[in-house]
């Protein structure tokens, strides 16, 4: 019989997987359902970049040739030629000063979300069933009594509008509001079953996404426009972050050039962890934008004077999760439901299509074998793979908002920390500027320097 594999959210996390074993499943080993809450599959924000390390993935699902018909002039595709991939500026002043220009033969390529959800929908195999307006409500593993242990009990799914279905592997792809996270954590995942009961209470709350401090205005700039006003401007070609105490925006071309995308974010360090008041998403007038950065250099007061349809967003993450995945029943974590993090490196969807990833790979290695391993052993591979990997993402998306916004603790020059000698009288020698670039840089280079391979050969080894 088939394994049934329940895929709960049909974001690019959820897609992703249900691509990834579209390819992947070549003798119908398996069986996919995707259950998505919204009526229909559509994706909201604008522009998302994708780094060399995902795009390879991407590239092995066949998903490139078509996205790179939706480039930018500006773009390029990663052909081994070096070319200025991003800039970083330091532009709350007039004129703003280059922090760093970084030159690489793979650059991040960004596109709008809606592009990428309509090639992943495209190269999805006719036998993958879409249920939409499915809500998951909760779900319960089926008596273990009538199966050899609990870990082969298949998964009960119940819905809001009463239906209910079956599976025996559900994954959690339903974001960073994830119920399904609830119900793994409340499991007492990552602890030993002795301390079980007392985990679950610690754990309570922990499922819950707590407010960054910092919000974050999403916002689009006509190209023409922009370039009939400033020939030039720099975000018509490239992806730009310009940086400021406590703010920053990035900057880049979507939808073959016609738009500039750029998120401006402001933070308020000191009420990170604290509860947002107020809708999480909101459309705002553009003057509350303007508001922010009208001191801010000439480029930018013309991104922010020009930004069409702005909304407020209340960034969010979780605390890193202790275990992906349930103590008690065959449910797993993916994506944002696993691992939602702040965007300071622009990658949460590029862990989501890693986990889609290394996952496809584990199921359809097993269910190829004549002897499937058990479903709770390719869980436990899973976890061991991608939640240490997926948490350091997390942390250095964190530690990347502190250096745009010169408040990055440990980057200490000997005398008394660098946010301190950059906030002093010394003022902003190129030095100090070169240092923080060089910072920024060396944290992320995993995304274009190196390849999901090592780890997807670990996970195959480890499962035997
Ligand atoms: C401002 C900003 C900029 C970003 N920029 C980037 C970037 O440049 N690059 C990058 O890689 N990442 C970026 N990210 C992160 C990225 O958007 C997320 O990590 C990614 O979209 C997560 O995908 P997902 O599939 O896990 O979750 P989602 O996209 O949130 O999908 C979850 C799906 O589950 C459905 N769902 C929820 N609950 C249920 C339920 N109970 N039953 C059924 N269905 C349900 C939802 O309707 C939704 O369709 C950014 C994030 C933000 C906020």
């Amino acid at each position: 019989m088939p394994l049934r594999i329940g895929i709960v959210g049909g974001g690019i996390g959820g897609l992703t997987l249900a691509v990834a074993l579209s390819n992947l499943d070549v003798e119908g080993n398996l069986e996919v359902d995707i259950y998505e809450s919204a009526p229909e599959l559509t994706q909201v924000g604008a522009g998302i970049t994708i780094w060399p390390r995902t795009w390879k993935i991407l590239e092995k699902f066949g998903l490139t040739e078509e996205l790179l018909t939706h480039l930018a002039p500006g773009q390029h595709i990663p052909d081994g030629v070096p070319r200025l991939a991003f800039q970083f500026r330091k532009a709350d002043q007039e004129p703003g000063v280059p922090i760093r220009d970084l030159i690489l033969t793979t650059s991040p390529l960004s596109f709008h979300r809606a592009s990428v959800q309509q090639v992943l929908l495209k190269h999805l195999s006719p036998s993958i069933r879409c249920h939409l307006s499915s809500h998951l409500v909760s779900y319960s593993a089926a008596d273990p009594n009538l199966h050899a242990n609990a870990q082969s009990a298949p998964i009960r799914i119940e819905f809001a509008n009463g239906s209910t279905a079956t599976c025996d592997l559900l994954v959690g792809a339903d974001g960073i509001k994830s119920g399904i996270r609830k119900q793994v954590v409340a499991s007492g995942s990552g602890v030993s079953a002795d301390e079980r009961p007392s985990a679950a209470l610690r754990m309570n709350g922990i499922a819950d996404p707590v407010w960054s401090g910092t919000i974050a205005y999403r916002c689009t700039v006509n190209s023409a426009v922009l370039a009939r006003k400033m020939p030039g401007h720099r975000t018509l070609t490239t992806l730009v972050v310009y940086c400021g105490k406590n703010q920053h925006i990035v900057a880049y071309p979507i939808l073959q050039g016609s738009v500039v995308n750029f998120t401006a974010y402001v933070a308020d360090p000191a009420k990170e962890g604290t509860k947002w008041n107020g809708p999480t998403f909101e459309d705002v007038p553009r003057e509350e934008v303007i508001s922010h950065f009208d001191s801010w250099e000439e480029e930018v007061r013309l991104l922010v004077h020009n930004a069409l349809n702005p909304s407020r967003w209340a960034i969010h993450a979780i605390r890193p999760l202790e275990s992906f995945i349930s103590a008690s029943a065959n449910v797993l974590l993916l994506g944002d439901a696993a691992h939602a993090m702040t965007p300071h490196q622009g990658n949460g969807a590029g862990q989501a299509v890693e986990d889609a990833y290394i996952l496809a790979h584990l199921l359809a290695k097993s269910a190829a074998s004549s002897r499937p391993v058990a479903v709770a052993d390719i869980m436990k591979v899973y976890d061991a793979v991608r939640r240490p990997a997926a948490n350091t993402v997390h942390d250095a998306s964190r530690t990347h908002g502190l250096l745009y916004h010169f408040n990055a603790p440990g980057m200490s020059d000997g005398s008394g920390g660098y946010l301190a000698a950059m906030d002093g009288e010394e003022g902003w020698p190129p030095e100090r500027l070169g240092r923080l670039g060089e910072t920024i840089v060396s944290d992320w280079k995993y995304a274009w320097e190196t390849t999901a391979e090592e780890d997807r050969e670990r996970a195959l080894s480890m499962l035997g």
